[in-house]
């Protein structure tokens, strides 16, 4: 089986074997799991993983990790075409999911704390501004 690269407005609901669907609105890509155990992967995009279309066939990096189904496969797929890595132990999965999960909190308390500051900044503006207009 190889991958094909479907581009779509939405990942939809009943996924067909042996293709990848990316939709760039909602920033993810769809594809049942090479394995054929059926599992519905979903992958981040740009954000975890990159989705090309190879002359219609899809290439993925980093390589796509089924934590969360009992297979715990590990692939990665180029061109369509999967190359398949040693299942995941349990241990590497708990090692994994929680860089993980630590990646995103680092990301998501960065913008915050930069927003923070400009917005206290503008918050407090005016009140800046009467203090230098006194000062004149
Ligand atoms: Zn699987």
């Amino acid at each position: 089986m190889k991958y094909r690269y479907e581009l779509v407005d939405r990942i939809p609901a009943q996924l067909t074997e042996g293709i990848v669907y990316h939709t760039e609105e909602f920033e993810l890509a769809g594809l049942l799991c090479a394995c054929g155990c059926g599992h519905r992967v979903t992958l981040l995009v740009p954000d975890s993983h990159q989705v090309w279309d190879e002359d219609g066939f899809a290439t993925i990096r980093p390589s796509i990790g089924v934590f969360d189904a009992p297979c715990k496969s590990h692939y990665v797929i180029t061109a369509g075409e999967i190359d398949w890595h040693p299942a995941f132990t349990g241990a590497e999965v708990d090692w994994i999911m929680h860089a993980q999960i630590a990646r995103h909190v680092a990301r998501d308390s960065q913008p915050r704390s930069w927003i923070h500051r400009v917005w206290s900044w503008v918050r407090k503006f005016p009140s800046t501004l009467k203090r230098l207009r006194r000062r004149r």
